[in-house]
């Protein structure tokens, strides 16, 4: 069996990646999502251990100093992280594992692994990203703002990634994604060991 994916998605807090994962997922059982840690607040409805592990800042510095987390950064004053072992388990079963993470880790992540799929997620346009995280109803306006900015700059940082999905239509948007994955499963490498039956 071939190890999984590596699929590592950022883009604009409000572009839709959970959204879009989350649609993926219930078309497809070959892929899951790692579950950050993070020193945010849990947001009305997030469930510990489901959205995100809600932990201390001082779990997070031990996580960080045990070489626990596959990449770490800051966002907007908290920190968060993608706990290695899942990953590394899920990827040995051959598991396509999905990262929704912002674009300093990401960067950890394409150096470190360079084999991981890289993509960035948009949303139409800015007036449209202001329109989710305001009907998201989860941030302050201040937090809103901040993230905006953050989303400008992370655009112009982002070309690293391998592809680009542009959120408008979610459907249209979780088929992209699924076509990714699947690209990447067809991938030469990938399928190298298949054409020994074929006396290579
Ligand atoms: P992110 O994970 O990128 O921060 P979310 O998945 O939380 O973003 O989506 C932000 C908001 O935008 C949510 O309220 C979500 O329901 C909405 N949303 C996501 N995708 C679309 C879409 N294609 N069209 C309209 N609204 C969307
Ligand atoms: P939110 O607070 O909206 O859940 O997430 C804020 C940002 O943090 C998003 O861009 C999200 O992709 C990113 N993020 C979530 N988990 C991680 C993680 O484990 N590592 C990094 N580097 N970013 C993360």
């Amino acid at each position: 069996m071939s190890i999984g994916n590596l699929i590592v998605i950022s883009g604009p807090s409000g572009a839709g990646k959970s959204t879009v994962v989350n649609r993926a997922m219930e078309t497809r059982n070959d892929i899951c999502f790692s579950t950050s840690v993070t020193t945010r607040s849990p947001r009305p409805g997030e469930i510990d251990g489901v959205d995100y592990f809600f932990i201390n800042q001082k779990r997070f510095d031990e996580m960080v100093a045990d070489n626990d987390l596959l990449e770490h950064a800051v966002y907007v004053s908290n920190s968060y992280g993608t706990p290695r072992k899942f990953v590394e388990d899920k990827l040995s079963e051959g598991m396509n594992v999905i990262l929704d993470i912002e674009i300093q880790g990401a960067a950890q992540v394409h150096k470190n692994k360079p084999e991981a799929v890289m993509v960035f997620i948009i949303p139409p346009s800015i007036d449209e990203l202001r329109k989710r995280l305001t009907g998201r109803g989860t941030e302050t306006e201040a937090t809103i703002e901040a993230r905006i900015q953050r989303a400008v700059q992370e655009c112009g940082e982002a070309d690293f990634y391998d592809y680009i999905i542009i959120n408008d239509d979610l459907d249209k948007a979780s088929e992209e994604l699924s076509s990714i994955i699947n690209a990447e499963l067809c991938r030469f490498d990938k399928r190298y060991e298949l054409l020994s039956s074929f006396g290579k």
